[in-house]
């Protein structure tokens, strides 16, 4: 999970790994977030997107939950 504005750079490359393996399973565009599942092992990855005032970049990190869907309702955006 990036904690800093820099290491959102590199999730960013991330997500777009994330496109190419995975799958989304749930959107809430209100947060701008989503969650996807890898068709290779089934890990979860949460996109987020940082609201950095001008273009808004989107990355991707790991998160562990056997409930995405709810994962996702009590996510927070992180930047
Ligand atoms: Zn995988």
């Amino acid at each position: 999970v990036p904690a800093t504005r820099d290491e959102v750079v590199g999730a960013m490359s991330a997500l777009r790994v994330v496109e190419r393996e995975a799958e989304q399973i749930a959107a809430d565009a209100s947060k701008w977030m989503c969650v996807w599942r890898c068709r290779t092992c089934g890990r979860y990855w949460a996109e987020d997107t940082m609201d950095s005032g001008q273009a808004s970049p989107a990355y991707a990190y790991p998160i562990e939950t056997d409930d995405p869907e709810g994962w996702l309702a009590r996510a927070k955006n992180l930047f």
